[in-house]
């Protein structure tokens, strides 16, 4: 590795800030996972959420056509600016990855690899972010809390299946890269993490007519887990006649719950919801 965690830390003095999500890697085996896990290539474009010292950036940078780091703390910029200063293939954003616009980092046909140890205080609204806004991206390798990933890759009928899971089963695929201990960060985080890459399907995994719809049913759906979906659904705006009539259509008894139904199921329920509107 180019650039060690550890040193730059301690010859920078850097206070951590613990609300920033802020645990460092300083385990070679895992940024090396990460970097063949992301497969990069020499025409790619690749987005760094939340660069830290820099460590994972200047690996990324080797094998990237460019680099565009987002970092919301203002005290790693000085860092990172005298760090990587040579390399001509480096955009730094000091900004919230939340309110950064994508669409205008991202140049017309570029392909875009999203790379990041992501900060769990905000892994989730970024997938979400990343996913809802159509972001051309063609893969996204974070590090996130092991619990996420197990939420992400849940099946129907288990305690971890939800609106995340499908949000991104409709959008990717999902692949395990690998597990990454306390002992790889600094400081140590209280959980396991997970290193998982989503890699963009061509089209979704199944037709909606509106994609609002079939998202507003699964929230619903997943706001009153407990309850039947007959109940869960009344505020779709159908009367009680058309929603049973829109259950009879889609085959789907309606005093199942909502984590019972499987990705094809809520995107014919939501489509015979959506012809009812
Ligand atoms: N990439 C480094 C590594 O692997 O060691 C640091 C990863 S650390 C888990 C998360 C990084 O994200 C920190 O540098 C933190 O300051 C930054 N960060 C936190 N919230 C952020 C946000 N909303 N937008 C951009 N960066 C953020």
């Amino acid at each position: 590795m180019d650039l060690n965690t550890l040193e730059l830390v301690k010859k920078y003095n850097f206070k951590f800030t613990k609300s920033l999500g802020q645990n460092f890697l300083v385990d070679d085996s895992v940024l090396k996972d990460i970097i063949e896990g992301a497969e990069i290539s020499p025409e790619d474009h690749v987005i760094e959420i939340g660069p830290g010292v820099g460590t994972l950036t200047a690996e990324l940078l080797k094998k990237a056509k460019r680099v565009t780091a987002l970092e919301l703390d203002a005290s790693l910029i000085p860092i990172l600016l005298e760090e990587l200063k040579d390399r001509e293939n480096f955009t730094l954003i000091n900004k919230d990855a939340l309110k950064v616009d994508f669409k205008e980092i991202i140049n017309e046909g570029e392909k875009v690899k999203v790379v990041a140890n992501l900060p769990y205080y905000v892994t989730t609204p970024i997938i979400a972010k990343l996913l809802n806004e159509g972001v051309n991206f063609d893969s996204l390798t974070i590090m996130i809390q092991k619990e996420v990933a197990e939420r992400i890759n849940a099946c129907p009928g288990t305690k971890d299946y939800g609106a995340l899971s499908l949000l991104v089963q409709y959008y990717c695929d999902t692949k395990i890269i690998r597990r990454v201990p306390p002992a790889s960060f600094i400081p140590r985080p209280k959980v396991d993490s997970i290193v998982i890459k989503l890699i963009k399907l061509p089209g979704a995994r199944v037709e909606v007519r509106d994609e609002a719809v079939f998202f507003k049913v699964i929230r619903e759906a997943f706001n009153m887990r407990r309850k039947t979906l007959s109940n869960a659904l009344k505020n779709m705006g159908l009367s009680k006649d058309a929603l049973e009539e829109a259950f009879k259509e889609a085959d789907i008894d309606s005093r199942r719950r909502g984590e019972t139904l499987s990705i094809e199921e809520f995107a014919s329920l939501a489509n015979s919801i959506n012809t009812r509107l």
